[in-house]
């Protein structure tokens, strides 16, 4: 058979309209075929979250049908992991007439490793592959200090960023309906299944329902918070019970939005000191993805301050999951362990007191709850919650410092004041006065709600001490 079909194939980037592996796969008047690979194994040891995993599988369905009405066939596999994928990829390409294959690029290590032995399979049967990049607004190492190392702090990395982005990312437009690819469909491979086959896990339709699927969800998402919250967000961002944020995380973990869209999005606004800090955020996203790239430890869970790994964490199997499960006895943490349970997402401001309250109240290892927040976050995404989790264990380059610990009653005043978001989360005490709720009194704290399992004022000191040291 000679060779004249391109290969697409997705794997973190749900999405037709700026994906450029499928813009760039569509150039040419060849016909093009889209694969997705499913890892089950992989998925485990990367600790992806059930209600992750799940929305991958509703995206799946969603993106099928959008590249059907382009002509272009998406076909499911199935392996256990990484390494079974350079000769299944060189079985495709020699079965159904592949001479080019696109691919948008992954930054973590197992990802890259795993593209280097893809690429070198490809370069062996002389099928020519294209990696793009989609992940970033700016290239990988394109933001340098003045003697050319990475940046470690965040402020002097957005500066420069910003003004690279004078000049806005490219944006790919969704490709038009094409020629089909018809001759090799007979061809049926091993690993080849339906959506259907895969070991999906089984989500509840309530927490589906908080997150559907799909880039015109995304786009659409977008588009609504651009038009007011986004005026709103310097203020509004930090209170858990209102929807003052975008909730657009779990579409760019997952890549059924770009952040080159989002940042186009925000260059349509006026500018104001709001539009500002959100675009920040975008650059804490991607200042966490450099790091990812220029200090691989991030990826084998290792502190970017290494003499923290000096620090004597406490093992406390029964603190440990108290804070996993939201019975910690202190009214904020609990509420926001809680979202993260029912909503497989949690708001930053929770994330930054709950990890503070594991790492520096109850000084339990970072990496705990690294690995608890991936296995339950619809959003998880390894640079930007190790970039959480370092930067609230101060362990992180540019970290909060370690003497600086969030007090959680004091937080819960003042993010939370009338104690809207602990009611809605913590019925047990939904009945305290707007006083009583942040932390429950000996005289008013219900049976079925925990006393606190630490001592906050004790617990401060002993992280100040465990830290001092190192
Ligand atoms: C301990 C901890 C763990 C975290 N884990 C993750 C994670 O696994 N995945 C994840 O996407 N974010 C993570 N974050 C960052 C942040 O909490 C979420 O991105 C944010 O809450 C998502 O809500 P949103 O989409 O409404 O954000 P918005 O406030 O609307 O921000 C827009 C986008 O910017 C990015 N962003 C915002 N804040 C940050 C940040 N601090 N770091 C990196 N990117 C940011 C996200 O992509 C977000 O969708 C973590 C933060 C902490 C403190």
């Amino acid at each position: 058979m000679s060779r004249q079909n391109a290969l697409v194939w997705f794997r973190n980037d749900f999405r037709t309209i700026d994906n450029p592996a499928l813009y760039h796969a569509c150039q040419s008047t060849q016909p093009v075929i889209a694969i997705y690979i499913a890892t089950p194994q992989q998925w485990n040891q990367h600790d992806d979250a059930a209600v992750k995993l799940d929305f991958w599988r509703r995206n799946l369905v969603k993106l099928e049908k959008e590249l059907a009405i382009l002509n272009i066939q998406l076909h499911f596999f199935q392996v256990d992991s990484y390494p079974k994928i350079p000769d299944l990829i060189a079985t495709i390409c020699q079965q159904w007439a592949i001479n080019q294959v696109h691919f948008n690029a992954e930054l973590a290590v197992n990802e890259c490793q795993r593209d280097t032995n893809v690429i070198e399979r490809c370069q062996d049967i002389g099928v020519t592959y294209q990696s793009h990049h989609d992940q970033l607004l700016l290239p990988a190492a394109s933001i340098r200090t003045k003697t050319g190392t990475p940046y470690k702090v965040f402020t002097p990395f957005s500066a420069q960023a910003r003004q690279h982005l004078v000049t806005p990312p490219d944006l790919y437009p969704a490709p038009v309906p094409r020629k089909k690819a018809t001759d090799y469909t007979a061809e049926v491979l091993k690993e080849q299944c339906q959506l259907a086959d895969i070991p999906w896990p089984t989500v509840s339709k309530k927490l589906q329902n908080c997150w559907p699927a799909g880039q015109q969800q995304a786009l659409t998402r977008l588009s609504e918070f651009c038009q007011q919250p986004i005026q709103n967000y310097k203020t509004d961002r930090d209170t858990p019970s209102l929807a003052g944020t975008s909730r657009l995380s779990p579409y760019l973990a997952s890549g059924i939005l770009s952040v080159a869209q989002c940042w186009h999005a925000t260059l349509h606004c006026e500018m104001s000191d709001s539009l500002h800090v959100w675009q920040n955020e975008l650059l804490w996203r991607e200042f966490y993805k450099h790091t990812l790239v220029d200090f691989p430890q991030v990826s084998k869970h290792q502190p970017l301050k290494l003499q923290t790994e000096q620090i004597e964490w406490r093992h406390d199997a029964e603190q440990l999951s108290a804070w996993q499960d939201g019975k910690t006895g202190i009214p904020i943490v609990d509420a926001a362990m809680r979202q993260l349970l029912t909503r497989g997402w949690m708001h930053n401001r929770l994330r930054m007191i709950a990890a503070m309250f594991l790492t520096k109240h109850l000084l339990i290892d970072w990496r705990l709850g690294e690995r608890w927040f991936m296995q339950h976050l619809i959003d998880g995404d390894l640079s930007a919650n190790n970039g959480g989790w370092q930067w609230s264990a101060s362990t992180g380059s540019d970290s909060v410092p370690y003497f600086r610990i969030f007090n959680p009653v004091t937080q819960s005043k003042r993010f939370d004041p009338k104690g809207t978001f602990i009611r809605q989360y913590v019925p047990e005490i939904r009945h305290l006065s707007e006083t009583a709720i942040h932390l429950p009194s000996t005289k008013n704290k219900p049976s079925d709600y925990p006393s606190p399992i630490v001592d906050l004022k004790l617990g401060r000191l002993r992280a100040l001490s465990a830290f001092k040291g190192v």
